[in-house]
């Protein structure tokens, strides 16, 4: 039998800060992971009884590669994880009678919680000395961000008022894991073609210990020059659909066929300084981005979609973006990352991004439910 904790003396109570109109219970599980349940309404309920502690997550730490010029995570305990449940026993739906859950309640709109089998952990110790190689404490955060109560729903399908939800807990979450760690990093994986491990519509937060060597040169990039700005300028027939506040977009130099960003038109450094109207614009661009990647081939595109937002000192000129990489090129195609872009780090492209744009155009959208 484990007992829950609501350890919120904010229970209830509406989150405080600027601009934030999301209610915040802050819930403890039984193994002292946090749990947080963000909604228009405040979270009600008893806790139901939660799944057992979580394995020690030991051992994660960093290698240096001395020719990538990078680190390398490494978290063995990872491969114990839960690999595709069938819906009746998903980690990430409601708690039921006879069913324990990573959310041990009947409901909710969107839950964070630590991820039971974390790549950094803000406990990680330095690891052993290993010969020819520099190591490091894996520190810092593995956040689990679940989109909604129903096993079923997506990005595509879940109204335009929760999407605009989520940007706020993106930037919540964004500002709150900022404070200790230098690159915060909300991203979501979708589709078993990429690996994806749960189906439950979910995605992940991971705040890094350092700028990742890719994150840090765009960031170089956008502080030497307006790149995102001369982008909106010179979109043109680039562009997928507009809004007043944010542009949805396939930028001229896509390295994925169909790759989509949604843009705000004010350069802002992350989702936690976006305004109503700009996360009402995105939360709407968003969906409609998803549903027609959806119908342009006629069936769910697993996609990587990624919330690039300023590492710690480039907050002045980084104009955020949310990117969404898809991996099938063609009905029945997938993308793979092969020799050349394995081996020297350049895509070849096989699908012209101001073609992609034109087609999705084309795809009809329904309107959010
Ligand atoms: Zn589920």
């Amino acid at each position: 039998m484990m007992a829950s904790i609501d350890c919120g003396d904010r229970a209830g109570q509406p989150a405080r800060g600027e601009d934030v109109l999301f209610d915040l219970r802050e819930f403890r599980l039984p193994d002292g992971r946090e749990l947080l349940l963000y909604g228009h309404a405040p979270h009600v309920g008893e806790a139901r009884d939660s799944l057992p502690p979580a394995p020690a997550s030991g051992g994660a730490h960093l290698r240096w590669h001395p020719l990538r010029r990078e680190w390398v995570a490494y978290a063995g305990a990872r491969q114990g994880r839960t690999f595709l449940p069938s819906a009746a026993s998903c980690p990430l739906c409601p708690a039921a009678e006879g069913r324990l859950g990573e959310i041990p309640f009947d409901r909710f709109e969107i839950a964070v919680f630590e991820n039971r089998f974390p790549a950094f952990t803000a406990s990680a110790v330095p690891p052993a000395e290993i010969s020819g190689v520099e190591t490091a404490p894996a520190q810092g955060r593995c956040e689990v961000v679940v989109f909604s109560d129903d096993h079923h729903a997506g990005l595509g399908t879940l109204c335009e008022d929760r999407l605009a939800l989520l940007l706020e807990v993106w930037g919540a979450r964004v500002r709150a894991l900022g404070e200790t760690y230098p690159y915060i990093f909300p991203f979501e994986n979708r589709g078993e073609e990429i690996g994806v491990t749960l189906h439950h519509p979910h995605g992940q937060i991971y705040a890094f210990p350092f700028i990742p060597a890719q994150v840090r040169r765009a960031a170089e990039a956008q502080a030497e020059a307006l790149v995102i700005e001369r982008l909106l300028r010179d979109a043109g027939n680039f562009v997928i659909e507009e809004a007043e506040a944010a542009v949805a977009l396939v930028p001229p130099f896509a390295v994925y066929p169909y790759e989509t960003w949604i843009v705000p038109r004010r350069r802002v450094a992350g989702p936690q300084a976006l305004d109503d109207a700009e996360r009402q614009a995105m939360a709407g661009l968003l969906g409609r981005a998803v549903r027609r990647l959806d119908g342009l081939f006629g069936t769910p595109m697993p996609y990587i979609l990624t919330v690039q937002c300023a590492p710690k000192g480039f907050e002045a000129t980084f104009h955020m973006t949310i990117d969404i990489r898809p991996f099938r090129r063609d009905a029945g195609k997938l993308k793979y990352l092969a020799g050349v872009e394995q081996g020297t780090g350049v895509f070849l492209a096989d699908v012209l991004p101001e073609d992609a744009a034109a087609r999705l155009r084309a795809v009809p959208t329904v309107e959010a439910p």
